[in-house]
């Protein structure tokens, strides 16, 4: 059976994308959402016309192999949280607040720039995007000393399905704790994760037997 080719809006970020199936429908709008008010609209838009959405990080491919952040067999509108990039360090508290877009290769090199002794526990792979990494726990080399991405998180902001903002305060402790493993697409769209940064040695040895 012939593969169905995607629209130029999902291969706009993903070139070559092939679908597995031929019964998903394409986006409707891609909703490149700069900021959280064009997330909020998008949201209150999709609700009025009963589409779906499908909430997108990652880097310039697509790190979901199953499509759950670009697929939908009904009409639905894709929130691609492409410019959503920024990384501010706390080097004097040890935390970082990290915007959704970021991938876990920008925040391990943003930590390197700032910091010879701290890093963060996430996974191997520098592409993956952090959304979809922290949310679904997020396994790596630092694991066994530090835990999972997830337990290092100590806040996040998140637009919920009323299209309102939440702070660390209105998320509450069980809404971050579900988040932090239970993947955020089932409790909103995570605009923003404040993490705790944990120490590394200055130098360390890399060898192979
Ligand atoms: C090459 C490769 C290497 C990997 N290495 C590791 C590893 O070392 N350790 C490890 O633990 N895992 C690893 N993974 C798995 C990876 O953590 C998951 O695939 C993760 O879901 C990717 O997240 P993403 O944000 O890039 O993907 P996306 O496709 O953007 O999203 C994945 C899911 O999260 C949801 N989501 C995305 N953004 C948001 C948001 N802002 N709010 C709410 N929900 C959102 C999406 O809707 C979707 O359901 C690897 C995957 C790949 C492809």
């Amino acid at each position: 059976m012939a593969k169905k080719i995607p629209s130029a809006i999902l291969t706009f970020r993903f070139p070559g994308l092939v679908y597995f199936e031929n019964n998903f429908e394409d986006p409707m709008i891609r909703n490149g959402a700069p900021d959280e008010t064009e997330i909020q609209a998008a949201l209150v838009c999709s609700k009025k016309h009963a589409l779906q959405i499908r909430v997108k990080n990652g880097g310039g491919m697509t790190r979901d192999y199953e499509g759950l952040s670009y697929l939908c067999k009904t009409p639905f509108v894709i929130s691609d949280l492409v410019d959503l990039r920024l990384i501010s360090i706390d080097l004097e508290e040890e935390t970082t607040w990290v915007l959704s877009k970021a991938t876990v290769g920008d925040l391990y090199y943003t930590i390197a720039q700032n910091s010879r002794i701290h890093g963060f526990p996430a996974g191997i792979c520098q592409c993956v995007g952090i959304d979809g990494h922290f949310s679904g726990g997020g396994v790596g080399t630092m694991t066994r000393q530090y835990g999972l991405a997830a337990e290092n998180i100590t806040a996040t902001n998140l637009i919920d399905a009323d299209a309102r903002i939440l702070n660390r305060e209105a998320v509450g402790e069980d809404l971050l704790l579900a988040i932090r493993g239970g993947g955020g697409a089932s409790f909103g769209i995570i605009v923003a994760w404040k993490i705790k940064l944990v120490w590394v040695p200055p130098v360390v040895t890399v060898f192979t037997i």
